[in-house]
């Protein structure tokens, strides 16, 4: 079976500015990224929440395997604005992700820096200012694999969200490929009025379309089931 990956958003929150902190080798890790050496009051550093090992509101998980590649594949992937990819140029770099755990809870967090450039300027103040609150990051996954049957969800009938004796079927995002953008919307937005200009659907809508695909005859096996570009 040769199907095509997975591609879909997933909402975070932005955790907070980094404090100054003279013991955190904050300048070395972002100058990795820039073509000459940046001093500290050049940039700003915000810590944002990407996502985590518990089951979201979209009924979608990613198990802890998966977390560990993403917090390898975060550093050096651009912070968007609106996932606008066609429009604008990045607002800041990925430069380093940990795992964050709380309890149960094992979330990839990673510092994304900013410059305070003239252009910046009033998107950095909408951070500070709690405006831009929200996250939605951009992946690709190979398999999206359904919690009651162990299958993949695109081969199989059960729907996410819906209750099987006592279980509530998620799917477990298998085989991470790529880490596409990070994005800040404003706050209260789920990004949905957002998804026309997007590479990247929401889970329900993406695995309609997978199903769709993959219940079609066999002529479509070489279209991908994502809109294109
Ligand atoms: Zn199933």
């Amino acid at each position: 079976m040769n199907l095509d990956p997975f591609i879909f958003r997933h909402e975070g929150v932005l955790i907070g500015m980094r404090a100054r902190d003279d013991a955190d080798p904050v300048v070395e890790e972002v100058n990795v990224f820039a073509l000459r050496p940046l001093r500290r009051e050049e940039f700003e550093v915000f810590t944002l929440d990407l996502c985590h090992n518990q089951m979201d509101r979209h009924f979608s998980r990613f198990p802890e395997e998966e977390l560990e590649k993403i917090n390898r594949m975060v550093p050096g992937r651009p912070l968007m604005e609106r996932h606008d990819l066609r429009g604008s140029l990045p607002r800041g770099t990925f430069f380093r992700c940990q795992l964050h755990r709380e309890g149960e809870r094992v979330s990839a967090r990673p510092d994304v820096y900013v410059l305070r450039t003239r252009e910046n300027e009033d998107f950095i103040l909408n951070i500070e200012g709690g405006v831009y609150r929200e996250t939605s990051i951009g992946f690709s996954f190979q398999t999206p694999e359904c919690s009651i049957c162990s299958r993949d969800l695109r081969t199989c009938d059960h729907v996410p969200g819906r209750t099987y004796a006592d279980a509530t079927c998620h799917c477990i995002m298998r085989g991470v490929l790529e880490v596409i953008e990070g994005s800040v919307v404003p706050a209260g937005s789920q990004g949905t009025h957002f998804i026309a200009q997007e590479r990247t659907l929401s889970l329900d809508r993406a695995l309609v379309l997978a199903r769709s695909e993959y219940h079609r005859p066999v002529e479509v096996w070489s279209k991908r089931w994502w809109a294109e570009e």
